[in-house]
């Protein structure tokens, strides 16, 4: 990949005449307005020469050519971080943003229940999966479309998002039509199809670490998504297999500052799925707080000793309370504070 810094102040014809050229040499060009100026990433060239007309245009400064391996996630292309608008939220921006929910959606009752706590504790984002990857055929694989119908119905009509997974590429669309927020899971994050697929959408994309991945794996699974048209990308640390088995995975809070300083992408935290135990899960939300993550992703549930799937490690409402007043203060010292908490419901009649 090439990169064509444009001059500060560059006006909006002498870019648009840049993108024109690129594109019609079938070169792939993708502008990145930074502050005061602006860059153009031109995937498919290799060599300034390719360039050499576009160097000469109006406004151009210098055409340089990329040498990290990370294209569009990488910082050299874009210095600035990515924020992406979901709802009232902006992730990557100054809120900590807590999405919260089950594990698998299981009953509108259920779903109903979490989408009310989550929205009165000042969570941002209701999860929850109606497609579940199981390491057995034989254990629940969620409810599907109707799953979808009654998580988006649950988190919208509360004025939440919702985040959910989709596991394969025939079903992106479908579960784009119901979710703010598509769950690419840890199992699928070198599922190059799926990758390519969500590309192709205009929906925000968290896209989970596999157990077995290196961050550079996973930069480079972002990177399809980017490469294919959508750069509305969260990358998820959610606890990689090590030796360790005291807990589920072992969350490599390290990612954090690394991620952040090799890429302008957005980085979440899942202190569930690392933990593996609901009574690890608030200090290690806290941890990604003090890190410098944008956000979490926890799961919870009315009562997690019936839950369908993930039990152990989600949290009862109570002890999701307890998380969110503890994570509160110590955002706001760190300027990242958490969306308020809504208004106690006033009892009628
Ligand atoms: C989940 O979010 O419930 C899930 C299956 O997560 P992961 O893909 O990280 O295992
Ligand atoms: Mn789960």
């Amino acid at each position: 990949m090439m990169i064509v810094l444009m001059k500060p102040g560059a006006s909006v014809a002498e870019i648009g005449a840049v993108l024109r050229c690129c594109r019609e040499r079938g070169l792939k060009a993708v502008p990145s307005h930074g502050a005061g100026r602006t860059s153009v990433g031109v995937v498919s060239a290799n060599r300034s020469t390719d360039l050499d007309d576009v160097a000469d245009l109006p406004g151009v400064e210098q055409v340089s050519p990329v040498s990290a391996a990370f294209k569009l996630v990488g910082r050299e292309f874009q210095p600035e971080p990515t924020v992406i608008p979901v709802g009232d939220a902006l992730i990557g921006g100054d809120e900590f943003v807590v999405m919260a929910g089950p594990c698998a959606v299981e009953s509108d009752e259920q779903i109903n229940e979490c989408a009310a706590a989550v929205a009165a504790a000042g969570g941002r984002i209701l999860r929850g999966g109606a497609y579940k990857p199981r390491s057995s055929p034989y254990s629940f694989q969620g409810m599907g479309v109707p799953g979808l119908q009654i998580l988006a119905e649950a988190g919208h009509s509360r004025g939440l998002p919702i985040v959910t997974e989709v596991m394969h590429p025939e079903l992106v669309e479908t579960v784009a039509s119901y979710a703010d927020i598509l769950q690419i899971g840890a199992r699928n994050v070198q599922n190059y199809a799926l990758l390519e697929a969500v590309g192709r959408v205009r929906r925000p994309v968290l896209l989970k670490r596999g157990m077995m991945t290196t961050i550079e794996e996973l930069l480079l699974a972002a990177e399809y998504i980017l490469a294919g048209g959508n750069r509305q990308v969260m990358l998820c640390e959610r606890g990689i297999r090590t030796f360790e088995t005291a807990t589920r995975n072992t969350l490599d809070i390290a990612a954090v500052p690394v991620i952040k300083s090799m890429s302008h992408l957005p980085v979440i935290i899942d202190p569930s799925h690392a933990a593996g135990y609901r009574e690890f899960v608030p200090a290690l939300a806290m941890a990604a707080l003090a890190a410098g993550a944008d956000g979490i992703v926890v799961e919870m549930h009315p009562v997690p000793e019936q839950a369908v799937s993930d039990g152990r490690q989600s949290l009862d409402f109570a002890q999701f309370n307890a998380m969110m007043d503890q994570l509160r203060p110590v955002a706001e010292v760190l300027g990242r504070p958490l969306a308020p908490t809504a208004p106690p419901k006033r009892a009628t009649a």
